[in-house]
């Protein structure tokens, strides 16, 4: 699983984006053991939350996010209802 750190905003892409919490390494939520199927990651990733600057950028949209994004195949992200695991 490539984990990417996140150096611009998903929303607007500045680069002004402000550390708000660092919960450190977490294992990844929502990823249920599927009888036959393979394990899912056992990796922990690093969970951070940062925010789009608007102080330091004037065009920061303000975005709440987290630092770094896990490839879809292992999440999809549905806006307003946090992640759930994909479809089979
Ligand atoms: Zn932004």
């Amino acid at each position: 699983m490539h984990v990417r750190k996140r150096t611009t905003c998903r929303v607007c892409g500045s680069a002004s984006l402000k550390p708000v919490i660092s919960l450190g390494p977490q294992y990844l939520q929502g990823s249920f053991v599927k009888p036959g199927k393979e394990m899912p990651s056992q990796r922990k990733i690093n969970c951070s939350l940062v925010r789009c600057n608007p102080q330091e950028d004037e065009n920061g949209c303000g975005l709440l996010q987290m630092e770094h994004s896990v490839p879809p195949k292992f999440y999809m992200l549905l806006t307003g209802t946090g992640a759930v695991p994909m479809p089979p």
